[in-house]
């Protein structure tokens, strides 16, 4: 059999933009070696989708299960790229594969830096997402919630984490709280209906007066919007009603998070906003008047940022990219990293999903951003000369020995399915649609004693 020559592309993650690109990578013959910090593969659509959306997540799964099959395809799982991690980004150029994607999401923490927001009962969406949807580490720590928490932030996000409150935590009462109005929300109203029961009527009904003066002005009407908020309250949540009162508090932007002596959250302090039109966009705008609303837990559900220890420079939410458009191919640089100080580009060098515009849009999204990623690759490529199989080999054999040398019990593709396998029948034998250890720890020693065993 003749052997061609080719390429051989590191992608860091294994998200659903990383593996959409991987796959469209690999259709045209490239091999693909992906480091991912997680065991397991999926990123947000494995440890961010909300539990409960079972078909959703095997759905996609059944996808990456696909694409990793390709032979093309090298999947080292729990190997983290960057300071935090088992090997440095500069270690992976050192390597000299013929190019780097950079698919790792967004992993930091976007911050207001509001006084007092630092400390015990503040916390930030993604990391209670992460821990309901069993990641290590968070699922192994606590986040106590008192009686009365407030969401900072009204997309979808904010009703993932109300969802788990209402349900699970069964927390008296949620507020979420918005900066613009009602109209503005950013959430679905389909993924509403999970909570929409648990909306206070009333309460929303006087919110909406309360605020009628700032948005009729701006031909908003009142009725239209309770309607429209209210319009699948009648739906009962599946495992049965729950006592949590949801309220919205809406033109209002968080200041202070105000604590007693004790260090004890006791209130939220906001500023009153009005609404005005930037450029045909109604924006929020203080007025000044603050007020104080009673809460004990803030939860930060804003978006999040790329994690500025991965090795790669950060401009705005996601990494830099070139803002040098080329004039044969002006979208290209937008995945094409880029070294805003020194004034270059990251030569070989790419970031696609949300590493590149951070928080933004749905799996549908990341997919089309991965798979835009791949062909600015795919043409990058194409203008670079061709690896031997031999050093293609090499080369792969290079980078599973870095992480030999970091210790790091490496999850390949045959360990992950086997895992897969693992937690398919513990799920059986507990009656359960899905099951997932939720530490590292018993993935490997599970792993481990099925290979045994099999021996
Ligand atoms: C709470 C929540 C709920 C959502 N619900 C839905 C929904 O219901 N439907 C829907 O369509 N979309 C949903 N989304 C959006 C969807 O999950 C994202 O659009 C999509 O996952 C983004 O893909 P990504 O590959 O860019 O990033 P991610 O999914 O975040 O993947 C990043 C990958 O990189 C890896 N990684 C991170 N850091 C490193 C590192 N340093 N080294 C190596 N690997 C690293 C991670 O392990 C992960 O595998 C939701 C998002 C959130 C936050």
């Amino acid at each position: 059999m003749q052997r061609r020559n080719g390429h051989l592309v590191i992608m860091v993650g294994a998200g659903p933009a990383a593996l959409y690109a991987t796959a469209k990578l690999a259709q045209q013959g490239h091999t693909v070696v992906i480091l991912n910090r997680d065991i397991k593969p999926g990123g947000l659509a494995e440890y961010g989708i909300y539990p409960s959306k079972h078909q959703m997540k095997e759905g996609l799964r059944k996808q990456f299960r696909r694409i990793l099959a390709d032979p093309r395809v090298i999947y080292f799982g729990n190997a983290q790229v960057g300071e935090a991690g088992a090997v440095r980004f500069t270690d992976l150029q050192d390597l000299k594969p013929s190019a780097i994607v950079v698919a790792a999401g967004a992993q930091g923490t976007k911050s207001l830096g509001l006084p007092g927001d630092e400390g015990p009962s503040v916390y930030h969406a993604k990391d209670l997402v992460y821990h309901f949807n069993l990641l290590p580490p968070f699922s192994e720590k606590d986040f106590p919630m008192g009686n009365r928490v407030v969401i900072i932030g009204i997309g979808n996000v904010m009703v993932d984490v109300a969802h788990y409150l209402v349900t699970v935590r069964k927390v008296p009462e949620v507020m979420a709280v918005a900066r613009r109005g009602p109209k503005e929300r950013a959430y679905d109203d389909r993924e509403m209906r999970a909570v929409a029961w648990n909306i206070d009527k009333e309460a929303l009904k006087e919110e909406l007066e309360r605020i009628r003066p700032r948005l009729e002005p701006l031909g908003q009407d009142m009725d239209t919007l309770y309607k429209e908020l209210t319009k699948d309250s009648h739906v009962e949540l599946k495992g049965g009603k729950s006592p949590t009162r949801l309220t919205f508090r809406f033109l209002s932007s968080p200041k202070r998070v105000i604590r007693d002596e004790t260090g004890r959250i006791v209130a939220l302090e906001i500023e009153e906003n009005t609404l005005v039109d930037r450029g045909g966009k109604l924006a929020a705008k203080g007025l000044g008047e603050t007020m104080q609303l009673p809460v004990d837990t803030v939860v930060f559900a804003i978006g999040d940022v790329v994690d500025h220890g991965l090795g790669l420079p950060p401009q705005g939410g996601g990494f830099a990219t070139n803002p040098n458009p080329d004039s044969q191919d002006p979208g290209a640089a937008t995945y094409q990293a880029f070294d805003p100080q020194a004034e270059q580009l990251l030569d070989g060098v790419f970031v696609i999903g949300w590493s590149r515009s951070a928080s933004e849009g749905v799996v549908g999204k990341a997919k089309l951003d991965g798979e835009k990623g791949a062909a600015v690759v795919n043409r990058f490529l194409a203008t670079q000369p061709a690896l031997s199989r031999r050093k293609i080999y090499e080369r792969i054999g290079n980078v599973y020995h870095l992480l030999l040398e970091k210790s790091v019990p490496v999850v390949h593709k045959g360990l992950w399915r086997i895992l897969e396998q693992v937690e398919w029948q513990e799920a059986a034998k507990r009656g359960l649609e899905e099951f997932k250890f939720g530490t590292n720890d018993e993935m490997l020693r599970n792993i481990e004693e099925r290979i045994i065993k099999r021996s």
